[in-house]
């Protein structure tokens, strides 16, 4: 087996995960993290960006999007890593679907108990990965020092690019907005309900961060007024609190501030937020090494791989519309023993092929280009697909019932599902599992 030398860009839950995989199977490992701590995402800050729709190239960035009252949408037992449970401590929020900062708390803690912290840079941005001679991939990173900017370029064995996909907006193409008179935000910047006191605001998506932020701003906005593409018919329809319309999608904004909606109604609006999603984005990755086209980030094998480069170059965390925390923990088992000789990839040919037969599937059943990455309706097979590559146990049957129970009770409670459940005889499962870890 081949110890490699691996800069892994990013220490969220990916990289952090990465990093550990990565070191068990004896590489050399560097974290490159632009931030001061670890967690990305869930490392929560009221800051917002100076463009509030980010789509100035220059602005300052804030890496996470996550609002002030966000609990995770994912029970605890179903969102943790496989072998490090996010069970409940005494004394922290113990909630079954916590708060972001327990959400952050459990990474410090994961990272703690594998050491992972001392393999970390902090402040220091990857701003360029080259491919050099035989094989190498040259890492060029600026470290920020105070006002001080220090930059260095080394030479790596393999890199291993986990840089999160939720800070880059993606803005809804609306007829008519450049003369309209109001404010617009991306989801990315809300933080809090507040500053929408007795606004008339129209939130666009039909996301998780969607619902959670309509029903809040609804305690202070005098309306809100949800376009959702995938509303079903008979919009505007009036929701359970007073003040909310489901609407279909945006017809035209008007310069005198009236948004018109595709059912045939209107409102003056003061506020858009777009809850529309993100853009994966890889600055610094040049574009004939892997591209970006409507979200679809390719070639890639098996969403990890770069057929032309593996398995030097890969992404761990780019699925969506999953269980992020065990996925990514497979993914990295997967490059790790790929890395060391253990796990022989197929050839590039045959990667290649393999991403154009799911290319060819993809619009042979009109599945949508910029979906490429939500593997919802089959994450678990492509887990179970990854365990059996690494020799480890496929996903425990209690996680993937709890997933699907989750997703029944969010849309029979979608108000409550956080606190009010049906599947207490799975978290019994789960603990009787972990019962096993923890011991
Ligand atoms: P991130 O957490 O984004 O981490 C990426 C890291 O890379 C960051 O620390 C960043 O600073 C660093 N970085 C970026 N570029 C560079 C560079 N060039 N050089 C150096 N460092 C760099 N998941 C759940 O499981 N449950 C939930 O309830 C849930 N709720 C969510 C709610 C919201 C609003 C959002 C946005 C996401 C939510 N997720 C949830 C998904 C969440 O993103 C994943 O759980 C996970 O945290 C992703 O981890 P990551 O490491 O891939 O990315």
């Amino acid at each position: 087996m081949l110890g490699r030398r691996v800069a892994v860009i990013g220490a969220g839950a990916a990289g952090l995960v990465a990093a550990r995989e990565l070191h068990r199977e004896g590489h050399a490992v560097v974290v490159f993290e632009r931030g001061g701590r670890i967690g990305g995402t869930w490392v929560y800050t009221p800051s917002t960006e100076s463009d509030p729709l980010g789509r100035d190239p220059k602005r300052k960035i804030v890496h996470s999007s996550l609002y002030d009252s966000l609990r995770t949408n994912l029970p605890r037992e179903c969102m943790g890593f496989f072998d490090y449970p996010f069970v409940a401590i005494p004394g922290r929020d113990i909630r079954r679907f916590p708060g972001h900062q327990e959400v952050l708390s459990y990474l410090e803690d994961f990272s703690r108990e594998f050491d992972i912290n001392e393999l970390v840079r902090f402040w220091t941005e990857v701003v360029r990965v080259d491919v050099e001679d035989e094989g190498k991939l040259a890492v060029r990173s600026q470290k920020i020092n105070g006002g001080d900017i220090s930059d260095e370029t080394e030479l790596y064995d393999a890199v291993v690019v986990c840089n999160g996909h939720y800070t880059e907006p993606r803005v809804a193409e609306i007829p008519g907005i450049r003369t309209w008179p109001g404010k617009q935000i991306h989801s990315h910047n809300y933080r809090i309900p507040e500053p929408f006191l007795d606004q008339v605001v129209v939130v666009i998506g039909s996301s998780a961060s969607a619902a959670d932020i309509s029903r809040e701003i609804a305690d202070f906005a005098k309306e809100v007024h949800i376009a959702n593409r995938s509303a079903s018919a008979g919009t505007p329809m009036k929701l359970s609190m007073n003040n909310v319309w489901l609407h279909s999608m945006i017809e035209r904004t008007l310069a005198d501030g009236i948004v018109l909606f595709k059912d045939g109604s209107q409102a003056k609006v003061d506020v858009i937020i777009h809850c529309t999603g993100y853009r994966y984005h890889f600055p610094f990755l040049n574009k004939d090494v892997i591209n970006v086209d409507d979200n679809r980030v390719g070639p890639l094998y098996k969403h990890v791989f770069p057929p032309s480069l593996a398995p030097s170059l890969s992404f761990i965390g780019l699925p969506w519309k999953i269980v992020p925390f065990p996925l990514c923990e497979l993914q990295s088992k997967w490059v790790a023993s790929v890395l060391s000789g253990r796990i022989a990839l197929p050839t590039s040919e045959e990667m290649m092929d393999d991403v154009n037969n799911f290319y060819s599937e993809m619009e042979r059943t009109g599945w949508p280009k910029r979906y490429t990455h939500n593997i919802g309706e089959y994450q678990f097979e492509y887990d179970d697909w990854l365990a059996s590559q690494c020799g480890y146990p496929l996903v425990e049957e209690w996680r993937k019932k709890m997933y699907e129970a989750t997703w029944k009770n969010k849309f029979a409670r979608p108000d409550g599902y956080r606190d009010e459940w049906d599947d207490d005889d799975l978290i019994v499962l789960a603990h009787e599992d972990f019962g096993n870890l923890l011991v």
